[in-house]
């Protein structure tokens, strides 16, 4: 006895997402049918893989996609002979959205400014299905899963609700029906009971589908008379692997199509590199750099990876194996010859051809990258924007080869160029004569860092500073890094001594001076800041600021714990150094205060406030405001 339909709610995500695309913003109303050829074909891929290990199941080889039409109904039906789908599966599928980039999705839309939906935005969070209520004030699906006997049929007016109840399919696969809107071209509405739309539709987004799209049209004969016309059945797609043929016979238009396919997103690559492996391991690939980082980038969710095939054949989407971490934004396929086609992600991790595909692609794309740089600053400097974060994570890794090639395509602003960023390479032809380290300074932000004080005492003296804001730049360069030969300093660590031979040592003997003057004034200050500071010491940094923070040559930088708190870890405090800059008039000022009276209540109270600043020059942050304000209220009690 078949169980009676039962009507439920769409999860309220759903909704809002229904109601979106039912009173459509989206103008290109045509690709509904390029989502729902996409799903069938994932079915179809899923059905294959899964025929690898049970033969029997499905409907043998003959995998397609078909797509009726009923013109007196006005009904669109695009059918497979896939994976299907049990009950449990609609409801889990069509009827909530498990995955978080609807949300995200929705958010995007929200913020989209005017009522046109950007066109990148569906399919780019996986809310395909969805799409089809644009041209369908009804839809209809009746699938049965591979293995099994029973069928359900679901139905939806895009309205809040779906009913869902057992159906019956003589043969496994999925079979939506959508009942058509009436047309209206200025909605962008077309007529998909016309084959001619249709066909027009299949060749411009679904041609390389490796599944035939059939469709049954009338023709007419070749032979006859023009008016005697057939009904045949036709196979739309090309279906041809574009990433085996030779890249000259392969269409700009046609990579840009696949591009599309793979990755939902309908911004243009900047690079498209075609590859062909021979040798000790046969394989293509094709890979692309995509102009704009996605926005799940850096999400743990994030589908990052290549699509895997063996001789054509679809093994698996997000194969993690075959690109590094850091090269996560790369979309492609890689087609292998040498592979077997059920290889299991544990295989696939140890396997050495899996190894030497993944070093030459990671090769290639360096390479290409190197070029890309060589070409076009103004191109590269937007990609660099786009995702350099992300490549700079390489220089974490543990192979030195790349690590070297990872450096030479860095690049950073600088204290030399306003807005142009620079490499290693540019900075190192432009060091001063005997300068033998590149300096470079972080910050949490841009604008923090090229305005700190820590800058001062070399942009007077012409040295070039490298300024880095990513939060990854903290962790490699913290590393010891060696561009060629020359080590990367922090600027804002240990003491820093510039200029020739002589005029170090009469700055050294200037600040010895000083130091004995102001030696019993630093000693105090440090006392009251003993908690939070180490050192405090004159600065040959500063020339117009009072104070900065310095941490020692070894130590962690202040910014390094932050990020490691945020991380949740407990990293050991360190306590950093403060410099004070005697060229300032507020130091002979608090030394004045200090020896008319050296247990002055003031001298605490200024000691916080240069703290304070100091940490405001830092990071534009204070550890303790509310403390901060009471001392600047207390100070202000004493004046006012
Ligand atoms: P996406 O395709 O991005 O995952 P959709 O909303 O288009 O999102 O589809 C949701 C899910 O429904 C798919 O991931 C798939 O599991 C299932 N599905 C859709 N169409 C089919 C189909 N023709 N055959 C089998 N499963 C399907």
């Amino acid at each position: 006895m078949s169980q009676p339909a039962q009507r439920h709610e769409f999860q309220a995500e759903v909704k809002q997402l229904l109601d979106l695309m039912v009173h459509s913003l989206y103008s290109d109303k045509d690709i509904f049918l390029r989502e729902l050829v996409s799903n069938a074909s994932d079915a179809l891929d899923k059905l294959r893989f899964e025929q690898l290990t049970s033969p029997d199941l499905g409907a043998g080889d003959d995998l397609h996609i078909r797509i009726v039409i009923d013109k007196a109904q006005r009904t669109l039906s695009v059918l497979d002979n896939g994976v299907g789908m049990t009950q449990a599966d609609v409801i889990a599928n069509i009827g909530t959205i498990a995955k978080s980039g609807t949300k995200e999705f929705l958010s995007a839309v929200k913020g989209a400014s005017g009522k046109q939906m950007p066109p990148d935005l569906i399919g780019q969070f996986g809310v395909g299905f969805y799409s089809a209520f644009m041209v369908a004030d009804k839809i209809e699906i009746l699938t049965r899963r591979a293995g099994t006997t029973v069928a359900t049929s679901w139905e939806s007016s895009g309205d809040g609700s779906y009913s869902i109840g057992e159906g019956a399919r003589e043969q496994p696969g999925t079979t939506v029906t959508l009942h058509l809107k009436p047309v209206d071209a200025e909605q962008g509405l077309h007529d998909y009971t016309e084959e001619r739309v249709i066909e027009g539709i299949i060749k411009r987004y679904s041609d390389f589908v490796a599944y035939p799209i059939r469709m049954a049209a009338w023709r007419k004969k070749d032979d006859k008379p023009s008016e005697v016309k057939v009904l045949e059945d036709e196979t739309l797609n090309s279906m041809k692997a574009i990433w085996d043929r030779p890249k000259a016979e392969v269409s700009e238009s046609e990579y840009r199509e696949f591009y599309r396919h793979i990755s939902h997103d309908w911004t243009e690559p900047l690079r498209t590199i075609p590859i062909r492996m021979e040798g000790t391991v046969e394989a293509y690939a094709l890979l692309y750099i995509p102009a704009k980082a996605p926005f799940d980038l850096y999400s743990p969710e994030m589908k990052r990876g290549v699509a895997l095939y063996v001789k054509r054949v679809f093994v698996m989407d997000e194969c993690k194996e075959l690109l590094p971490q850091y090269m996560r934004f790369i979309k492609g396929v890689v087609d292998s010859h040498d592979l077997s086609l059920n290889v299991s992600r544990e295989i696939l991790q140890k396997d050495r051809q899996i190894q030497i595909i993944r070093k030459q692609l990671v090769k290639r794309v360096l390479a290409v990258l190197e070029e890309m740089k060589k070409e076009s600053s103004k191109e590269y400097f937007q990609f660099w924007a786009e995702l350099g974060p992300v490549l700079k994570e390489g220089l974490l890794g543990f192979d030195v080869q790349d690590k070297d090639k990872l450096l030479d395509l860095v690049v950073t602003e600088s204290t030399a160029g306003a807005t142009a960023l620079t490499s290693f390479d540019a900075y190192v032809l432009r060091m001063k004569e005997g300068q033998d380290a590149i300096y470079y300074l972080t910050g949490a932000t841009r604008e923090a860092v090229s305005k700190s004080p820590l800058l001062e005492a070399f942009v007077q003296k012409g040295y070039e500073v490298l300024l880095f804001s990513d939060p990854v730049d903290e962790i490699w360069l913290g590393q010891d890094v060696k561009f060629k030969d020359k080590p990367l300093k922090s600027i804002g660590r240990g003491e820093i001594k510039l200029g020739s031979e002589e005029e170090r040592k009469k700055e050294i003997e200037a600040l010895e001076d000083k130091s004995r003057e102001y030696g019993d004034l630093l000693a105090c200050l440090r006392v009251h800041l003993q908690d939070e500071i180490k050192e405090v010491r004159l600065s040959s940094r500063l020339t117009s600021s009072a104070v900065c923070l310095v941490s020692d040559d070894h130590d962690m930088s202040a910014r390094m714990q932050k990020m490691l708190k945020q991380l949740g870890q407990e990293p050991k405090k360190i306590r950093a150094v403060l410099e004070v800059n005697p060229g300032h008039p507020l130091i002979p000022k608090l030394a004045a205060i200090f020896h008319e009276n050296k247990d002055d209540p003031r001298l605490k109270l200024y000691a916080e406030l240069l703290l304070g600043q100091a940490h405001l020059a830092e990071s534009g942050e204070l550890p303790d405001p509310a403390a901060f304000s009471k001392v600047l209220a207390d100070v202000m009690l004493l004046t006012a």
